[in-house]
Formats: structure tokens, sequence, C-alpha cells
């Protein structure tokens, strides 16, 4: 079941409808949108979505930017001020993923991008997808990660030589923003239970604030249930019965940790999209990261960027033909001859974005 992104607050897109006099056939939408390939399997995917939305025969300006090694080569920044702006003007981007380096180098872009942006709310829809295998059936959960704070702030030092320390902030401005917006999501897409996943057995402040905050949000939605589980009960609880869960709120570590998690449930990291919105912007963008390991070697499954997509299609008003899309999606992987390598096919992912594009051009009037 398609339960389109509509986050009332995030209305604004710039969006070049022309001008026509009332007796003229309705023109298509035109819309400029920001395009980050990044790095890795970025381009590839990116550039696969790209010619799937043309084959759909939407009217999208792409503005290009780069992030990431790429930009910090060229512009001496991995996050340039270019890019910020393009996102700001813009208003909605579709990003690929971009590497941060491991225990060194510059921080994350993506961090970055989401803090700069106050991309506040990271939106990740986990479903299982029709002809791809996986270990769980009927799973239809959401998870809500707050993005902008916990021990992403970047506030490490060395104490002394032997010894560091990494500050995880948890404030209840942030914590009662993410909440509400969990809540109001449950309430537009008729969900019933939000679940907040914590460890405040053990830090009893900043996990118990971030409960505090969303237990008093909770008492405004009696309509919706409410209930809580400690993060490693959750992750058990994920892996046996994840059929039982609906929305889960969580800070922003164990977002990211359990939004990988969740993946695994559903056919793993080639098929879960996602979307970090905040109240000027949004960025759609898959969950994965880069993986170096198959990039650039045509292999890559863009089907979670192409969801990424699709949702942000929903965003900017173009449900037709973000119906269209999944609908060609949907049909390509249920007749199940043209697959990517990570869902037990040998397509490289040019073929299978062919494969799309095909379908989708029979549905093109
Ligand atoms: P990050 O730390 O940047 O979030 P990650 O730890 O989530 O990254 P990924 O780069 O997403 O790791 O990739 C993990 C593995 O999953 C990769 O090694 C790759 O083999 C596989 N993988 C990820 N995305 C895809 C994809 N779109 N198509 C096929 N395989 C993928």
């Amino acid at each position: 079941m398609t339960k389109n992104l509509e986050p009332k607050n995030l209305n604004t897109v710039n969006r070049r409808t022309q001008p026509r006099e009332p007796s003229e056939p309705c023109e298509p939408m035109s819309h400029v949108i920001t395009l980050i390939p990044g790095d890795g399997i970025g381009p590839e995917v990116t550039e696969a979505v790209v010619r799937i939305f043309a084959a759909a025969n939407l009217q999208i300006e792409w503005d290009r930017q780069d992030a990431g090694v790429v930009a910090f080569k060229r512009y001496g920044q991995s996050l340039p001020v270019a890019l910020l702006d393009s996102v700001k003007r813009n208003k909605v981007a579709l990003k690929g993923p971009v590497t941060t380096p491991i225990a060194e180098g510059f921080t994350s872009v993506n961090v970055g991008l989401r803090k700069a942006l106050d991309l506040y709310a990271n939106l990740r829809p986990v479903r299982n997808l029709p002809g791809v295998q996986s270990r769980f059936e009927n799973v239809d959960l959401v998870i809500v990660r707050e993005n902008t704070e916990d021990l992403y702030s970047g506030l490490e030092h060395e104490i002394v030589p032997g010894i560091v320390e990494s500050l995880k902030i948890i404030t209840e401005r942030a914590s009662t923003r993410i909440a509400r917006f969990a809540f109001e999501y449950a309430r537009r897409y008729q969900r019933t239970r939000v679940t907040a996943i914590h460890k405040a057995n053990i830090m009893k402040l900043s996990d118990g604030l971030f409960l505090d905050s969303t237990r008093r949000v909770s008492r405004e939605y009696a309509d919706i249930a409410y209930d809580e589980r400690i993060v490693d009960a959750a992750c058990m609880h994920l892996v046996m019965h994840p059929e039982r869960l609906d929305v889960l709120l969580l800070p922003n570590l164990y977002g990211d940790i359990v939004s990988d998690l969740c993946a695994g449930l559903v056919g793993g990291l080639g098929v879960v999209p996602g979307a970090n919105l905040g109240a000027d912007a949004a960025v759609f963008e898959a969950v994965h990261g880069s993986a170096p390991d198959i990039a650039d070697q045509n292999l890559a499954n863009p089907t979670a960027l192409l969801l990424s997509g699709l949702l942000m299609l929903d965003h900017i008003g173009e449900r037709d033909a973000s119906a269209r899309i999944r609908a060609a999606l949907e049909g390509v992987l249920t007749e199940g001859r043209v697959r990517t390598r990570d869902l037990g096919g040998r397509a490289h992912t040019t073929e299978f974005t062919d494969a799309i594009c095909r379908e989708l051009e029979k549905s093109v009037v």
C-alpha cells in the first residue's frame, strides 16, 4: 500500500508551472530540482533515476551539484556553499550517497547537509516489495529518526592520551519536534501506534529527556497508541515479529543502526528509501551508503534511490507519475527476469533501468 508523503509544512516547492489560458490543454508541470550524484555508486544510481523519470515524461530541470571528495578536489570544500544555495532555492533535492571517511578526513557531508538545512526528520518507510524475496512478509513499518543531534553532534575530544570523550547531545526542543512529526505522520497516514526506542535505563539523563519529551507529545494524540522499547529488546522484536511494529521513533544513532537492520528484513539496503525533511527544504536519499565495493561496476541496485525519488514526486504533487513508475518497478520485480545481483539476479544497473523504462513506455500515452 502506498502512503503518500505530504508533510503539511513542506508545500513551498519551487514549481515552474507554465501560465496558460483556461481553454488550453493541460501542460505538464515543470520542476527545478537539485541533483547531488555523490560518489561510490551514487552517480550510477542517480543516473538510473534521471533516465526513469525522463521515460515517465516528467519535466524536471536538474540542478547538478557536487559534494564530498569530488567537491573537495574541485572547490576545496566537501559541502560547497553553491550546493546549499541550490537546495535553499529549489527546496527539494535528490541525493546519491556521499562517502564519509572513517576515523579521519572531513566530517560527514550527509550530517553537515542535514544540520545546515535543519532537515530534522529522517523518514524511512520499510515495506516488502512484490517479487523481492525476504525473510518476512507483511512488513510495513516507518522509521522516524531524529536527524540533528545525539552522538552525531561531532563533539569529540581527547582528554589525555588514551582517553577520549564523545558528547551525546539531546535537547527537549529537538526531541519534542521529532515526536510531534512522528505523531502527525501517524495521524495523517492512518497509522495506529508510535513506539519510542531508547536506552534510558542506562542513559537516564539523555535518553530520559528524549522519553519525557515523547511522552508529553503522546498525550496530545489520544487516537494513536504509544509505547516504548529499549533498543536492544526492540532489535530482537524486529527480527522476530517485524509485522507487529508500526511507526518507530528514534534518536539519531539508534535510528541509523535500526534502519539497516530493518532494510535487512525486506531484502537489503538496495530497496529502502528515505527522506530528510525540514520546515523549508527536503532532501530525498536512500538508506544505503556509497558501497565502494561495487562502485563503477554497473552492479548497484537503483531501487532504493528510485523509491526515494517516488517519495519526492509525491512531495511535489506528481502523484500520477509516482504511481506509474512504482507500477513499472513492481512489474519488473514481479516478473523477475531482470534483477540486480543483490536481489539474486545477474542484471547490471543499466539493464534493470532499461527494463523499467520499457515497462513505463508501455503506459505513457
Ligand atoms: P554508510 O556507513 O555510508 O551508511 P553502510 O555501512 O550503510 O554505509 P553501504 O555503503 O550502504 O554501507 O553498503 C553496505 C553493503 O551493502 C555494500 O558493501 C554493498 O555490497 C551493499 N549495498 C548497499 N547499497 C547497495 C545497492 N544500492 N545495491 C546493491 N548493493 C548495495
